[in-house]
C-alpha cells in the first residue's frame, strides 16, 4: 500500500543491520535489494514481516538471489509510474498512540488538534478521490503544507515521512461550531462548548471520518429520547461511543477477543452483551441484551469524550434510513430539524462510510456491517479470478465487489438502493473502486430479481458477460469464499426474501452447492405472503398466513394475534387463500416473524428484521426444550413450518410462558436444520455445512445450531469476513462469476 511507512520502515531495518542496497515502490508493490552477510539478510527477512508497520499489509514476500554490486549505503528510490497498478488504498485508522501522546502533550504544536494524524493512522479512504494516493488527489488538496510539515513529510526518519493528510493547526482543517441553522457560533473552544451543550441534553451533529453522527449524553433519557422522535427512529438500539476498554467494561462484558474488536485500527461497532446495571439511558437499546459499543477513533472524539467525561451515544446522521449525511451543505439541510448544533470542520469527506458493525463469534471477529476501517481492503481468495469481474449485490444492504487476480474489493456499505441517494452512491462508487483499482470488468454477476436496481444497472451495461446469480447461491458462495473453501457443502441459507430459480420468493433453503453451482435438496414449506411486502412490514400477516397452513379448519379460537388484528384477519386470510397478491415464500425469515407475532411480540416493525430480534431477545436461553420436526422424504426434502406453528400455538394454550416459547422455537429450527443436514448426508455423502443470510444474525439460533450440527460430526462454515446478511452477496456472486470462468 502506499502512504503507510513501509519504505522508511525497510530503510531503518537496512540500516540498523548494516545492510547495504535499495528500496522502492513499483506498481506491483515494494521491491527491495539488500546486500551483506548472509545471516543479515535472514533477520532482516524475519523482519520484514514481524515488525511491518501497522497500516502496512505484508501479503507474500518473493525472494531470489541478485548479483552483488559491491555498493555501500542503503537508499530510498524514486517511485516509478506506470504500468497495471497494484499498489492498494488503505483503510481510514484509529489515531495511533504517538499521535495521542501529541495530543495530549502541552510542548507539541500539534496539542489539541482534532485533524492530528501520521503514517501510521488518520483518513484514508474516506478522502482520497483519485490516484496516485497524493496528497493532491485526497480532500486535503486544499490545504497547502506549512514549513514545518513539509519538513516532516519530507524526512525518510520522521514518522509522518510521506503522510499525505498530515498537518496542524497552522495549515490544516479547523472546527467549527454552528447552531441549529448552520450558522456559526463564535467560540473559543468549539470542543468544550460542544461538550457542555451535550451536558445540557442537546443533540449535536459530529462531523466524523465518513459522515454526520448524531450525539446525545448517553446518561441522559429525556436527550435519547428526543434523539429518537426526531429521528423517526422508534426501536433500533443505538450505539454508544467510549473513551477506554474499561469504560465499555462499565456497559458490557468484554472478554479478550472482544477487547482485541474495540482497540484494534479499525474500530468497529462491537455488539457485545450488557451488564445489568450499565449506566446508560433506557432508550439506548430498548428491550436488547446487546449494546452497541465502539472507542473513539478520530482525534476530535478523543477531545469530545475527555471534555465531556461519559459515554455518548453516537448515531448515523440520518433520518430513519435514509444514507447518512456527509456533505456539509446537505447535512445542515437534512439534520436541521434533529440537531441543536453541528460540531463540524472545512476537510471534505470524499465517499460516505458508516460505521463497521461487528460481534465477536465462536472466537474470531465476526462482521455484520463491513465498512469504515475495513473498506477498501481486499478479501484475498484461494483461486484467482481468470478476468476481472464486477458483482453488483442485493437490492438492501447493498455492496458491490470489484475483483481482479486472488483480490476482491468490497465496497462500502451503501445501503437500500430504492433511494435515490442510495442508488447514486451505488453506480458513482463503481466508477471509483474502478480507477482505484484499476479494474474493467468484463464479467459482471447480478442478483435473478428482475425488479433489484443493481440487476438493472447489470443488465445496462455493454460489452461485458453477464452472469445471473441465485440469491442464496449467492449467500452460500460468500460463505464459501470468506473461508476460503471451494468444495462442495450443504448450505442452509436463511433469510427473509430472495428470487429463486422457480420465481417464487425463497429463504428456506437448502443447497448442495459448490461454488460453480447447486441443486435445492431441501426447503421450508412454502406459504402466501398475503399483500407481498406489506406481510414483510407486519408480521401479523405472516402468521395468519402460517396459521392457515398449519390448521385445516380454523386456528384454535382464543389466539390473541387473531384478536388484536381481528378486523383485517378475515379479508387477509381471503387474500392468501385465493393467492391474490400473495406470492409464495419459503422465507425461515417470515416463519420468524409469524411465531413473534403469534407470541403477541410484535405485529408490525419499525426496522427490518426487528419482529425477529425481539423474538430472539424474548428467548430464555436456559431452556432446553424443543418441538417435533417433520419433514418429508421426497426429494428435495420438504420441512414443514406448520408443524412447528402448531407446536407454538398448543404451548401457548397451556400457558406456557412467552420466553420459554421462544426459545424452543429456536431450538427446535436448529434441530431440524440438524436433522435435514444429516437426511442430505445420507444421501450425497456430503459433511460439510455453510449457514448464511440475515437469519444467522440470530446469535442464539446460530449458536444452538453449531452445537447441534457439530454434535452430529458436521463442520460448520459460518462468516467472518463478510457479512451473512445481504451486504455479503457482492462477494458470492464474485465468487460464482470466476468459478464459471475458470471452468470455462
Ligand atoms: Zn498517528
Ligand atoms: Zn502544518
Ligand atoms: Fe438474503
Amino acid at each position: 500500500m502506499q502512504g503507510v511507512g513501509f519504505r522508511p520502515f525497510v530503510y531503518a531495518l537496512a540500516t540498523a543491520l548494516d545492510l547495504s542496497g535499495l528500496v522502492g515502490n513499483d506498481v506491483h508493490g515494494v521491491f527491495v535489494e539488500v546486500e551483506g552477510s548472509a545471516t543479515r539478510v535472514e533477520d532482516f527477512l524475519t523482519a520484514l514481516r514481524r515488525d511491518a508497520p501497522p497500516l502496512a499489509v505484508v501479503e507474500r514476500v518473493r525472494t531470489r538471489q541478485l548479483a552483488l554490486t559491491g555498493a555501500r549505503g542503503f537508499a530510498i528510490a524514486a517511485s516509478t509510474v506506470g504500468g497495471e497498478r497494484e499498489t492498494l488504498v488503505s483503510a481510514d485508522s484509529t489515531t495511533c498512540a504517538g499521535c495521542l501522546a501529541e495530543l495530549a502533550d502541552p510542548a507539541d504544536r500539534r496539542f489539541g488538534y482534532p485533524f492530528i494524524n501520521c503514517t501510521n493512522c488518520g483518513p484514508r479512504f474516506t478522502i482520497v478521490r483519485d490516484v496516485p494516493y497524493d496528497r493532491p488527489f485526497t480532500t486535503m488538496a486544499d490545504f497547502p503544507m506549512c514549513a514545518d510539515c513539509a519538513a516532516e513529510y519530507h524526512d525518510p526518519a520522521d514518522r509522518r515521512f510521506h503522510a499525505q493528510p498530515t498537518c496542524c493547526p497552522a495549515c490544516g482543517p479547523r472546527l467549527r461550531l454552528l447552531d441549529d441553522r448552520g450558522n456559526p457560533v463564535p467560540v473559543d473552544d468549539p470542543v468544550r462548548a460542544a461538550a457542555q451543550r451535550l451536558r445540557a441534553g442537546k443533540i449535536l451533529a459530529v462531523k466524523g471520518l465518513g459522515g454526520y453522527h448524531l450525539a446525545v449524553d448517553a446518561g441522559n433519557e429525556a436527550a435519547t429520547g428526543r434523539l429518537r422522535s426526531r429521528k423517526h427512529r422508534e426501536d433500533k438500539p443505538f450505539a454508544v461511543m467510549v473513551s477506554t476498554v474499561d469504560d465499555a467494561r462499565a456497559l458490557c462484558r468484554v472478554d479478550e477477543l472482544a477487547a482485541t474488536l474495540l482497540t484494534g485500527r479499525r474500530r468497529p461497532i462491537v455488539l457485545l452483551p450488557r451488564v445489568g446495571d450499565a449506566s446508560v439511558a433506557g432508550s439506548v437499546a430498548p428491550g436488547n441484551r446487546q449494546l452497541g459499543v465502539m472507542l473513539g477513533y478520530t482525534p476530535l472524539h478523543h477531545l469530545l469524550l475527555a471534555a465531556l467525561g461519559g459515554p455518548i451515544v453516537l448515531t448515523s446522521g440520518n433520518i430513519s434510513d435514509e444514507p447518512i449525511a456527509y456533505r456539509d451543505a446537505d447535512a445542515v439541510d437534512r439534520l436541521a430539524g434533529i440537531a441543536d448544533g453541528f460540531l463540524t470542520h472545512d476537510r471534505a469527506i470524499h465517499i460516505r462510510t458508516d460505521d463497521s458493525v461487528v460481534r465477536p463469534f465462536d472466537g474470531r471477529e465476526s462482521v455484520l456491517r463491513r465498512s469504515r476501517g475495513y473498506v477498501p481492503e481486499p478479501i484475498s481468495l484461494e483461486l484467482p479470478f481468470p478476468r476481472p469481474v464486477l458483482a453488483c449485490g442485493a437490492e438492501l444492504k447493498n455492496t458491490f465487489c470489484l475483483a481482479k487476480g486472488r483480490r476482491a474489493f468490497l465496497s462500502e456499505h451503501i445501503g437500500d438502493l430504492e433511494n435515490f441517494q442510495t442508488l447514486r452512491a451505488f453506480t458513482e462508487g463503481i466508477t471509483h473502486f474502478r480507477r482505484l483499482f484499476d479494474i474493467n470488468p468484463l464479467v459482471v454477476a447480478h442478483d435473478l430479481h428482475p425488479e433489484y436496481l443493481s440487476t438493472k444497472y447489470a443488465h445496462d451495461l455493454a460489452g461485458v458477460e453477464l452472469v445471473g446469480v441465485q440469491h442464496h447461491h449467492a449467500h452460500i458462495a460468500s460463505c464459501l469464499a470468506d473461508n476460503g473453501v471451494a468444495g462442495s457443502v450443504i448450505g442452509v441459507a436463511f433469510d427473509g426474501t430472495g428470487y429463486g430459480s422457480d420465481g417464487t420468493i425463497w429463504g428456506g433453503e437448502f443447497l448442495l452447492a459448490d461454488l460453480a453451482g447447486f441443486e435445492r435438496v431441501a426447503h421450508l414449506d412454502p406459504v402466501p405472503m398475503p399483500g407481498g411486502a406489506a406481510a414483510i412490514r407486519a408480521p401479523w400477516r405472516m402468521a395468519a398466513a402460517h396459521l392457515n397452513a398449519a390448521y385445516a379448519d380454523a386456528p384454535p379460537a382464543g389466539l390473541a394475534v387473531l384478536a388484536r388484528n381481528e378486523s383485517s384477519w378475515q379479508p387477509v386470510s381471503a387474500m392468501a387463500r385465493r393467492s391474490v397478491n400473495s406470492p409464495l415464500t419459503s422465507s425461515a425469515g417470515r416463519l420468524f416473524d409469524a411465531v413473534a407475532a403469534i407470541l403477541g411480540i410484535r405485529d408490525s416493525i419499525n426496522y427490518e428484521g426487528q419482529a425477529a430480534v425481539e423474538l430472539e431477545q424474548a428467548a430464555d436461553p436456559g431452556e432446553t426444550g424443543s418441538y417435533p420436526v417433520e419433514i418429508t422424504d421426497e426429494w428435495p426434502i420438504r420441512l414443514s413450518g406448520a408443524a412447528l406453528v402448531r407446536a407454538v400455538v398448543a404451548d401457548l394454550g397451556r400457558a406456557v410462558p412467552v420466553p420459554v416459547i421462544a426459545a424452543r422455537f429456536h431450538n427446535a429450527v436448529a434441530d431440524a436444520v440438524t436433522l435435514v443436514c444429516a437426511t442430505i448426508r445420507e444421501r450425497t455423502g456430503v459433511s460439510v455445512v455453510a449457514l448464511s443470510g440475515g437469519v444467522w444474525q440470530n446469535l442464539l439460533l446460530t449458536s444452538r445450531t453449531m452445537i447441534s450440527l457439530r454434535d452430529k460430526g458436521f463442520t460448520v462454515l459460518t462468516h467472518h469476513r463478510v457479512p451473512c446478511n445481504d451486504g455479503g452477496i457482492s462477494l458470492g456472486q464474485a465468487a460464482v462469476a470466476g468459478a464459471l470462468d475458470r471452468a470455462h
